[in-house]
């Protein structure tokens, strides 16, 4: 914990928005798309730690981190001098053309720090989405196989292919042309709604599997160990290591999007190692380079080398400066003992959420892992209620958090793992007085 303005505070010195996010806002609606929103209504000008400030002075505690992108903080001072340092020396050359030492120092890194001993490779390409499409590509070349199986409230990215693969077609792929063939949705773990152990949940996800799919055809199993944009659901114990079994015994590769839970979110440096799962393949992107855009795909050596010469790769994927950055990351995930700052602040989110659970009944679950964690909105009659307007509130009063759940009805937090406890409290005592502010209103 060196970075010494870590101690900025909250501070709410305008409306939100101030009046010059408020022009800035009507030069986004003349000059951006109308597809892209603006959540938090405010501009963002620059960002430190666990707290960033808007073009009006107005400074937010972050527990939305870009939505678990900059978990090691804003600016951390090694990925920044990290950066500064690769911007200077070589921004560019294509791995494929001229191969340069960052992208292998972290392929050896994610190699190491992903779950299980055995003999692994990676490959870097740019996005979240990309690392799906390119985990569903090795999977199909070492199965031989089409098929590709997700479950019910996932969300996987924004392409054709992923935007097929997300529970929600609606809003990520309606409205936009065919969808892609081959992709099959099956139920998946939602101890808070179906109310089954591990075992039966996973028993009823083979059931689908093997009606809709049939095993023979399936090539791959995508699953995120804690659904993310789904609502922070977590698995009834043992549903993971019972999918992976049968996709051991299938024949079937079972990939991890750990897209959103990796490194160190949950408290373990991947989700699945916290519920017992080692996958066969694990992706890589969110938290992984501090806000650089880089996504990885790691996975057992004979799935990642059964691809022949030249079917994966891309202009920009495993940039330098991107690489540069995930070094700086991933050598800071045992050295500041990420894991355990990770399991601190579920301690003291999960204190407060279950506080205010007490106060205000429409919270009718706080779940999650590590610097992952939210709360389910239902009201008397069973209905979900938006999270959104608490959100708002909350952002009105100078904490970012952020909304999911298929029905938006889940709030959840996700804060970079080096916010203080001091900032942890006064967000949460925020996010209890919005509580109080938009049930009485
Ligand atoms: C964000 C996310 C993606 C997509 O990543 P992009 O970088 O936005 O393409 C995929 N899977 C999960 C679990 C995510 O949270």
């Amino acid at each position: 914990m060196t970075d010494t303005a870590q101690t900025t505070v909250r501070s709410v010195v305008t409306e939100i928005p101030g009046p010059k996010s408020k022009q800035m806002l009507e030069r986004k609606a003349e000059a951006v798309s109308t597809a892209i929103p603006s959540n938090l209504p405010v501009f963002i000008e620059s960002a430190n730690g666990a707290t960033f400030t808007d073009v009006d002075g107005n400074t937010f505690i972050d527990l939305g981190c870009g939505i678990g992108v900059t978990t090691i903080g804003h600016t951390n001072e090694a990925v920044v001098a990290a950066v500064r340092e690769q911007v200077g020396r070589l921004t560019h050359s294509l791995v494929g053309q001229t191969p340069y030492e960052p992208y292998v120092r972290a392929a050896e890194l994610l190699n190491e720090l992903t779950p299980g001993d055995h003999k692994k490779k990676t490959i870097f390409v740019n996005s979240g989405a990309e690392a799906v499409e390119n985990g569903v590509k090795f999977a199909r070349k070492y199965t031989g196989r089409r098929g590709v199986a997700v479950l019910d409230h996932g969300y996987h990215g924004r392409t054709a292919l992923t935007g097929t693969m997300n529970f929600k077609i609606a809003p990520y792929a309606n409205g936009q042309g065919p969808t892609v063939s081959d992709v099959f949705h099956a139920p998946n773990s939602y101890p808070l709604h179906d109310g089954l152990d591990g075992a039966a949940a996973a028993k009823r996800t083979q059931w689908y599997l093997e009606k809709h799919v049939g095993v023979e055809d399936l090539a791959c199993l995508v699953v995120e160990p804690i659904q993310g944009e789904g609502g922070f659901i977590v698995p009834a114990d043992g549903y993971l290591p019972a999918l992976q079994e049968w996709c051991t015994k299938n024949g079937v590769v079972m990939i991890a999007d750990e897209i959103q839970s990796g490194v160190s979110r949950t408290g373990a440096t991947y989700a699945s190692e916290l519920l017992g799962w080692t996958p066969d393949v694990v992706l890589t992107a969110k938290g992984i380079a501090g806000g650089m855009p880089l996504a990885a795909v790691t996975g057992r050596a004979e799935i990642l080398d059964a691809m022949h010469l030249n079917g994966v790769g891309g202009t920009f994927g495993g940039n330098p400066v991107s690489c540069a950055a995930a070094i700086a990351v991933l050598e800071q995930v045992k050295s500041l003992d990420l894991d355990s700052e990770a399991k601190r602040i579920e301690e003291a989110l999960v204190r407060r959420l279950r506080e205010m659970q007490d106060k205000y009944s429409v919270i009718a679950e706080v779940r999650g892992r590590g610097a992952m964690i939210g709360v389910e909105l239902i009201d008397a009659d069973g209905e979900p209620v938006a999270a959104g307007p608490f959100a708002a509130e909350a952002g009105r009063n100078g904490v970012m958090a952020l909304t999911a759940g298929a029905d938006g009805n889940v709030l959840r937090f996700l804060p970079s793992l080096i916010i203080t406890n001091e900032q942890l409290e006064e967000g949460m005592d925020v996010i209890d007085a919005a509580f109080a502010t938009v049930l009485n209103s």
